[in-house]
């Protein structure tokens, strides 16, 4: 299911703009994977989605990830205070669940600019923002990390652009 939210369309132009030219704007493609309360479903009888504020899926398609709300459902945060996204489906979905087993998973897949990525394989868990002169952090695997993520800083690297839908019994980590 395609989103389209002209607000935060227009957020993601102005931030790209905002990053250095030398840094280059680069905007990859990567999953979110958080909570979907409701029934909202690309295979359901509509596709509207609900306007629960604890159904983070729903939420995050009006408004934005918060990073305020960064870690509130995990308590271990590698790259520190920032928005969590991979390229692997399958890191994602360590962190989506719903608490009606069985029920529809979700996935946000994201437009996420990184500009000037820095990569890294140590644990940076105190970081607030982007090292000094990078717009964001790219986990290398290897050590204790097992898929690639990317971290972004500011909330408006981020567009939420398409919502993959699934069915899995299969637990996360967490
Ligand atoms: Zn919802």
């Amino acid at each position: 299911m395609e989103i389209h939210n002209e607000s935060l369309r227009l957020k993601n132009a102005a931030y790209k703009l905002r990053l250095p030219t030398s840094n280059g704007r680069e905007t990859i493609l990567a999953f979110h994977g958080t909570k979907l309360e409701c029934h909202l479903s690309a295979f359901g009888p509509n596709g509207n989605l609900c306007s629960k504020s604890t159904c983070s899926v729903c939420s995050i398609c009006h408004n934005n990830f918060k990073k305020s709300l960064s870690g509130s459902n995990i308590t271990f945060l590698r790259f520190g205070h920032g928005i969590y996204f991979s390229v692997h489906s399958a890191k994602s979905h360590d962190y989506n669940y719903r608490s009606d087993r069985g029920g529809t998973r979700c996935l946000i897949a994201c437009d996420v600019t990184i500009g000037r990525t820095s990569p890294t394989s140590d644990d940076m868990q105190n970081l607030q923002a982007p090292p000094s002169g990078y717009d964001s952090v790219t986990g290398v695997p290897g050590r204790s990390l097992n898929y690639p993520e990317t971290v972004v800083y500011e909330e408006d690297a981020v567009l939420p652009r398409f919502l993959v839908f699934y069915k899995s019994d299969v637990r996360g980590s967490y």
